[in-house]
C-alpha cells in the first residue's frame, strides 16, 4: 500500500492542475472526489508531485487488493484515455511548467463536449437531400415531369382508377414543372373520377404517346388543375435504370 499527500506548500499560478482543480467546487456531477491512481506508482525521489490527487489535503491510496479504479460513493472508473493522462501526471515534477501537467477534469469535459456536439450535430443534420429525378415518358425517354412535381389529390399522389374496362395507376403532378401536351377533346369515362373536372388526355410532347389526363380546376377544392400521369407509361430516372440524361 502506498500513500500519497497532497503537498500543501504547492501553489501555482491559476492555470496550475490544483487551482483548476477547484473551480466550480461541487458543482459538476462527474466531479471526482478524491481520486484514486489505480496502477501501483513507482517509487520516486521526493520531488514527484501526484497530480491525480484532486482534493485538497486528501490522501490517497492504491489498494492492490481491490478493483483499483473503483472508490468513493460514486463508484467512477477511469476510461483509458483517462488512465494515461492520469500516468503521465504521475511523472510530473515541480520543475515542470504547469501547463505540462493534464487537466483531468478539464479533458474529460472536452471529451463530453465534443460528444454531445457530435450527437446534436447528427440529430440537427437534415435527412439528406434527395435529388430532384426527372420522370421520363416510359417509350422515348423524353422529360415530362420531376419527382418534386409530384402531388397530391385527396390527400393521395398515387390513385388506382377504373378505365374504360380495366383499372389504373396514376400519380398526380403538379402542372408547374410538367411539360405535355393535352388533346382538346375531353375524357367522358376519365371525367367521372372527379367532377366536375374535365379530363383531357395528355401525351408525351416528343412522340405523342398518351401519358394520361390533364385535370381541370375545381373551385371548391383547394387543389388546383393537376396532371394525373399513367404510372405504366412514365419512369423516374432513378440511378441504374440508364434513362438519357435529365438527373442531377
Ligand atoms: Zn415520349
Amino acid at each position: 500500500m502506498v500513500a500519497f499527500v497532497v503537498s500543501a506548500g504547492r501553489a501555482h499560478a491559476s492555470i496550475s492542475p490544483r487551482a483548476r482543480l477547484n473551480r466550480g467546487r461541487g458543482a459538476p456531477s462527474h466531479r471526482p472526489t478524491p481520486r484514486v491512481v489505480p496502477s501501483p506508482p513507482v517509487p520516486r525521489p521526493s520531488t514527484l508531485s501526484p497530480l491525480g490527487v484532486r482534493s485538497p489535503g486528501a490522501s490517497l491510496r492504491c489498494d492492490a487488493g481491490r478493483g483499483a479504479a473503483r472508490f468513493g460513493k460514486r463508484e467512477e472508473y477511469w476510461d483509458p484515455d483517462e488512465q494515461r493522462r492520469v500516468n503521465e501526471n504521475k511523472s510530473w515534477k515541480r520543475t515542470d511548467s504547469p501547463q505540462d501537467a493534464w487537466d483531468i477534469d478539464k479533458e474529460r469535459d472536452a471529451t463530453m463536449y465534443k460528444r454531445e456536439s457530435l450527437e446534436r450535430l447528427l440529430q440537427l443534420t437534415p435527412s439528406e437531400p434527395k435529388p430532384d429525378k426527372a420522370v421520363v415518358c416510359g417509350k422515348c425517354r423524353a422529360p415530362v415531369s420531376k419527382r418534386s412535381a409530384e402531388t397530391q389529390k385527396d390527400r393521395a399522389h398515387l390513385h388506382r382508377l377504373y378505365y374504360a374496362d380495366k383499372y389504373v395507376a396514376v400519380g398526380v403532378y403538379e402542372r408547374d414543372g410538367t411539360t405535355v401536351t393535352v388533346d382538346d377533346a375531353i375524357d367522358s369515362r376519365a371525367s367521372r373520377w372527379w367532377p366536375p373536372r374535365a379530363a383531357r388526355r395528355c401525351r408525351c410532347g416528343r412522340c405523342g404517346e398518351v401519358l394520361g389526363w390533364a385535370f381541370e380546376d375545381n373551385p371548391e377544392e383547394k387543389v388546383g388543375p393537376f396532371y394525373a400521369l399513367l404510372q405504366s407509361r412514365v419512369a423516374t430516372n432513378e440511378g441504374g435504370g440508364g434513362g438519357g440524361g435529365g438527373e442531377n
